[in-house]
Formats: C-alpha cells, sequence, structure tokens
C-alpha cells in the first residue's frame, strides 16, 4: 500500500504535506540553454506536464529507466502555487505563489531526441518515475525577490550547473501569467521553470545535490542518488 501522503511535497516550517497537482515544465528559459540545445531562446516559452508520480524527496533515489542509457540532470528553481487562477495578470503573479523550491527536471536525452525526431511528445522522456526530485518548498514569504533567487548543482561533489533568475527568458511572473492562460493554476502545482546551461548525463551511485539560494542565504537543498531501475 502506497504511503497516505504520497506524490506530495513539503513547506519548510509547516507539518502537514501538500498533495502535489499538476507538474509544469517550462523548456529552453535561459538563452545558454537554448543555444546548447539547438534552439534560439526567442520563442514562447515550451510547456511540458509531469505526472505527480515523478516526485522525489529530499534523501531520495532516482532510478534511471532499463529503456534509456542517458539521463541528464537539468537544475531548476520551481514555483509551488497557493492560489488558484485562470488567466492572472502578470503584476499579480507573486500573489499565488505558495513558496519556492530547487528541483531536478531529470530527462532522458535519448528517448527525448527519439521523440523529437518523430514528432511525438515528451512524455516518456520527461514524465517517467522519479523523474521530478523536488526540495521542501520555502515559504514566499521568505523571498521577496524572486528575480534574487539563484540556483547551482554539483554531481559527486563537483559543480556542474549555476544560474541566476534574473538569467531567465520568461520571469517567474511572466511564466505564471503565460501557463494560466492555458491552464487553471492550483494551490499544489509546481512549476519547473527551466535549467541554465550545462546539464549533462549522470549514471547510478552519481550523487546530485541541489541548492537554492538568495545570493547570501542558502533557502533549500536537495539530494539525491541515482541508481538503475530493476
Ligand atoms: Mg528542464
Amino acid at each position: 500500500m502506497l504511503p497516505a501522503m504520497a506524490h506530495s511535497f513539503s513547506v519548510s516550517g509547516v507539518a502537514t504535506a501538500i498533495p502535489a497537482g499538476k507538474i509544469i515544465g517550462v523548456g529552453r528559459n535561459y538563452r545558454e540553454h537554448a543555444r546548447e540545445m539547438g534552439a534560439s531562446g526567442e520563442e514562447p516559452p515550451l510547456l511540458f506536464l509531469k505526472p505527480a508520480s515523478a516526485l522525489v524527496p529530499d534523501g531520495g533515489f532516482v532510478r534511471r529507466p532499463a529503456f534509456s542509457l542517458s539521463l541528464h540532470h537539468e537544475v531548476e528553481i520551481v514555483v509551488a502555487i497557493g492560489g488558484s487562477g485562470k488567466h492572472i495578470a502578470e503584476a499579480a503573479a507573486l500573489e499565488h505563489v505558495l513558496g519556492y523550491a530547487v528541483g531536478l527536471d531529470m530527462t532522458l536525452r535519448d528517448v527525448q531526441a527519439e521523440a523529437k525526431r518523430r514528432g511525438h511528445p515528451w512524455a516518456v522522456a520527461k514524465g517517467f518515475d522519479t523523474s521530478a526530485p523536488l526540495s521542501a518548498v520555502v515559504p514566499a514569504s521568505a523571498v521577496p525577490d524572486p528575480a534574487a533567487l539563484a540556483l547551482e548543482l554539483r554531481v559527486n561533489g563537483e559543480l556542474r550547473q549555476t544560474g541566476r533568475a534574473a538569467d531567465m527568458i520568461f520571469a517567474i511572473p511572466a511564466l505564471i501569467a503565460f501557463v494560466s492562460n492555458i491552464f487553471t493554476l492550483d494551490r499544489g502545482d509546481l512549476i519547473f521553470t527551466g535549467t541554465p546551461a550545462g546539464v549533462g548525463e549522470v549514471f547510478p551511485d552519481d550523487v546530485l545535490e541541489a541548492a537554492l539560494t538568495d545570493l547570501t542565504h542558502r533557502l533549500a537543498h536537495l539530494k539525491v542518488t541515482v541508481v538503475d531501475d530493476p
């Protein structure tokens, strides 16, 4: 039997976990990464979905499926939605935010490349079990300016990715407004806001450690280990 609070996430300082709703991924939201993936970075946000079953909490395991041999890390700032809305105005967008976290948009790059080639969706490449490790959510009250957020990822202690929200093509309020024109946003929904440059492959036994900072303090931390899915 599954634990009662599977497919949920925690908020720092709050005892009760929050059931996860939609997980919306944003592609190519940093120019350097858009370039490394062969895109111009001048297009509207590219969106995809992950199921809530993709979530992995801090301390958990990312299972590399047997059908892929190219598991990539993408470290991302994640926005947790606290208040529902549709057609949210950019100026009011932050009122809908519960808090911020650091997450990993784990991607099966070989499966994604084949999907792109065939014109197929990215559901498998982006939504497989354990494709969404997520730290505890830092309440929005502790983040007065989300544009000042920064993030980094280390693999086995080696720095692989760094990024700043200020370098996003579409800033967090613009993303919330854009996404809410397509999907009604509800409490518990999560937006993975895109990855900076430096994505790369990880292998079984690799330890991934991600951090979210406001440039002076560490706000959230996430540590997961890669294993082969049996
Ligand atoms: Mg991504």
